[in-house]
């Protein structure tokens, strides 16, 4: 029997290749340029799933266009974006959605002439329900998700109240809630804390790391403070490319990271 025409890992030949580990998200050579300029550059990086993942660097240096790299609103000039296998550089933005990746915008985009309960309920997603045509039992349904959201982002006592009496850290929680409400297993947040105080950054350090079971989350923040909170692991881009990564402190304490960001 010929050997050649077996697989090479019947014939022992080779070795079995390693097992594929089970990244959430597998970013690889990500690059876009715009009019020859490269605002990310050959960017490679891999989230765990449960992880949260915090990018920082200078402003400019990217990351924003990594986020819409990664939601589909920029397309890719090359490189690949794997989310559970799934390669994401060739879908819509909408398809992208329905895969599970929830994105926030820096500015809130909720309803303010709607309340609280109806900012949630416009963004539960349509058509998922066992229950069919029973409508009472959807509503239950809803209702039930609502609240417990509600609770999450420390508003299920003002769910009646309208929008735009809301702070604006509680806006920035409202919109939150509303990509929870879709339960995405990626959530990506550019710079949830921009404007907030001290205390409800704290609060906010406790609902992501609340939300994090079965889910992971990644995180544009120039607040230290609050990425120490949060961060498993960091990523910093300048000048869109990957300049260090690693926990919070080995990124701290990198020279290259403090001459060009930390040290200002
Ligand atoms: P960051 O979020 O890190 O502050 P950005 O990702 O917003 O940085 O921007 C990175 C660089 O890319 C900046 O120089 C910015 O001006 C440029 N840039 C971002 N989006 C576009 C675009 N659509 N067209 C041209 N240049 C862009
Ligand atoms: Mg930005």
């Amino acid at each position: 029997m010929n050997a050649s025409i077996l697989p090479a890992a019947l014939t022992g030949a080779e070795p079995a290749p390693a097992p594929q580990q089970d990244f959430l998200l597998a970013v690889e050579g990500l690059t876009v340029s715009f009019d020859g300029f490269k605002a990310v550059n050959d960017v490679s990086f891999y989230v765990d799933p449960d992880e949260i993942r915090v990018i920082i660097g200078p402003n400019g240096a990217g990351k924003t266009t990594v986020l819409d790299l990664i939601c589909g609103r920029t397309k890719a000039s090359a490189g690949s974006i794997k989310y559970k296998g799934q390669e994401l550089t060739k879908l819509s933005e909408s398809a992208i959605v329905q895969a599970g990746v929830g994105r926030k915008f820096q500015t809130p985009s909720i309803y303010d002439d709607l309340t609280v309960f109806e900012n949630l309920e416009i963004s539960f997603p349509r058509g998922r329900s066992v229950f069919g045509a029973l409508t009472f039992k959807r509503d239950a349904e809803v209702r039930d998700r609502i609240e417990e959201i509600a609770s999450l982002i420390f508003l299920k006592d003002r769910l009646r109240e309208r929008a735009e009496f809301l702070s604006h850290g509680q806006k920035q929680w409202l919109e939150i809630g509303m990509l929870l409400i879709q339960d995405p297993e990626l959530l990506m947040l550019d710079e949830p804390v921009a404007g907030m105080s001290v205390g409800e950054r704290i609060k906010t350090a406790e609902l992501l790391n609340q939300i994090i079971k079965g889910r992971s989350v990644l995180v544009i923040e120039h607040d230290m403070k609050f990425v120490e909170d949060i961060a498993h692991r960091v990523t910093v881009l300048h000048q869109g490319k990957v300049l260090s990564e690693g926990s919070m402190e080995r990124v701290q304490s990198d020279p290259r990271v403090i001459e060009v960001y930390l040290g200002h």
